[in-house]
């Protein structure tokens, strides 16, 4: 990278943006920018070390106060990350059905994590969190709402579009989200800078939140309550919770969102493997999910369109789950075939 560094938190951002060589029609320029060249491997790097420098600058945290946060498993990697640089006891709630090599990761990275039931879904995970945060007086990021999760995507994924595509075209700019840090963070600034460039948002066909137009049910203080009308459990890991969150629903009433497209469960993971097999680029199933979404896109573009599509994280994350679904461990027929071509060294 042409410099050292003074600590690993350095190296969060600045991710590469990469062409599709091919898996893009051939009329349309495909870029992806590839988030898991952050250093624990996913966008939300970014929502770490943001919310938490943004807490030391307020005063809300305290030296040595612990953090509790509910996640999906990404946010919690890098909050751990973030907490093992700078030495805060960190405690994170995730539903019970999340892979357990996300669990394994956060407890390797020092952090503590406490299960919840499936049947609560997101909620039943946040509200522990909360209810932790309140008895304990542990300090919560509140990575659906704290607005230095949308704020640090504007100062350095956004600002690292403009860098990247200044004096060039960008038509579509493509991405999903979770807590929506990301597309607000991303999208505001580029209404704002790049007002030709229109916003995709993906989501799961189960969970057509966007898509519905249906507004969320919300309390006197705007917060969400409650199921989104048009949610139903999904297979994308880390895309949207069972509502709508305020930083989401904060970008939809901007009416900067040009379009929502929904996504299957099969066509993400089919992205997901072409991605890897046909671009040697490895990353998870939200990110297979984006990028057919931005395949759509690309079949719908007018020739001559420069599309960049978001990949929030590494496929290494998703080992034990369907991503991985046909994925041998013993030798097949075309693989005992090459190792029987020569005498030695044989298994047989
Ligand atoms: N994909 C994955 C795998 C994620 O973990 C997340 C964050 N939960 C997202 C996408 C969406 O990012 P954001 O929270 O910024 O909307």
């Amino acid at each position: 990278m042409g410099r050292t560094f003074d600590s690993i938190l350095e190296t969060v951002g600045n991710t590469p943006v990469v062409r599709i060589n091919n898996l893009a029609p051939p009329d349309v320029t495909l870029y992806v920018k590839v988030e898991s060249f952050n250093p624990l491997g996913s966008v939300k790097d970014r929502l770490a070390l943001g919310v938490i420098e943004d807490a030391e600058r307020t005063g809300a945290l305290k030296p040595g106060q612990t953090i509790v946060e509910s996640t999906s498993g990404n946010t919690g990697i890098g909050l751990a990350m973030v907490c093992a640089q700078k030495g805060y006891p960190l405690v994170i709630t995730m539903t019970e059905t999340f892979s357990v090599e996300r669990r394994k990761l956060m407890r390797f990275l020092g952090a503590k994590v406490v299960l919840t039931p499936a049947a609560e879904r997101s909620t039943g995970m946040i509200e522990k969190a909360k209810e932790l945060a309140e008895r304990h007086g542990w300090f919560m990021t509140r990575q659906f709402e704290n607005e230095a999760n949308p704020d640090y995507h504007s100062a350095t994924t956004a600002q690292e579009i403009l860098r990247d595509f200044e004096g060039e075209r960008l038509d579509y700019w493509v991405s999903g989200y979770g807590t929506g840090g990301t597309l607000k963070g991303v999208a505001r600034v580029l209404a704002d800078r790049r007002p030709d460039t229109k916003i995709v948002v993906c989501e799961a066909v189960e969970a057509p939140v966007v898509s519905s137009g249906l507004p969320q049910e919300k309390d006197a203080d705007g917060f969400p309550v409650g199921t989104h009308p048009a949610y139903n459990p999904h297979p994308m890991q880390g895309w949207g919770p069972n509502f709508m969150s305020r930083l989401t629903g904060d970008t939809v009433d901007m009416g900067i969102i040009h379009k929502a497209v929904t996504i299957t469960g099969p066509q993400a993971i089919a992205c997901s493997q072409d991605l890897a097999k046909k671009e040697g680029i490895f990353v998870g199933i939200t990110s297979g999910a984006t990028f057919a979404g931005a395949l759509k896109v690309c079949e719908e573009a007018p020739s001559g369109s420069v599309v960049l599509c978001m990949l929030p994280d590494t496929g290494e994350r998703y080992l034990s789950t369907d991503l991985f679904d046909g994925v041998p461990e013993v030798m097949s027929d075309a693989e005992r075939e090459i190792a029987a071509s020569t005498p030695n060294h044989r298994l047989d």
